[in-house]
């Protein structure tokens, strides 16, 4: 199990882990990723702990349809604040093992500030 209390992503939300904020609201904060994968490597990361996907829309109870849309738009702004508006970036969700998520709380990556080639990742 992927515990709260071990989540690295929740001590950057809590400041137990120094990461420094490009853009914050009341829902997501924005960091660089520490291993850039693009000129431009950003995470959103909501500050309520989500492991992925698969939590946020469970077979059965609450699905975070709204968090998820809210998501998308604020990782747009963030892309647009960030000069990667009109050329384009690219907007990743990895979920589980075989989609390649290794921090288990949700978080949308924004890649851009080059042509990225046509791989999905
Ligand atoms: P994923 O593989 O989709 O779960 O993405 C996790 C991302 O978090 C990876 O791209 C890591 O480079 C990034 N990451 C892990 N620890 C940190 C950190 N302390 N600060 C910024 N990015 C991080
Ligand atoms: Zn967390």
């Amino acid at each position: 199990m992927h515990k709260k209390s071990d989540c690295i992503f929740c001590k950057i939300v809590d400041g137990t882990i120094p990461a420094p904020r490009v853009f914050e609201n009341e829902q997501f904060i924005c960091i660089k990723d520490i291993q850039p994968h693009a000129k431009t490597h950003l995470l959103i990361i909501p500050r309520d702990h989500i492991e992925s996907l698969e939590t946020a829309f469970p077979v059965q109870g609450p699905q975070q349809t709204e968090l998820l849309g809210q998501m998308m738009e604020f990782g747009t702004r963030v892309a647009r604040d960030s000069g990667l508006l009109p050329k384009g970036f690219r907007s990743v969700i990895n979920t589980g093992a075989d989609g390649g998520q290794t921090v288990f709380h949700l978080h949308l990556h924004i890649l851009g500030g080059q042509a990225l080639s046509g791989k999905l990742a």
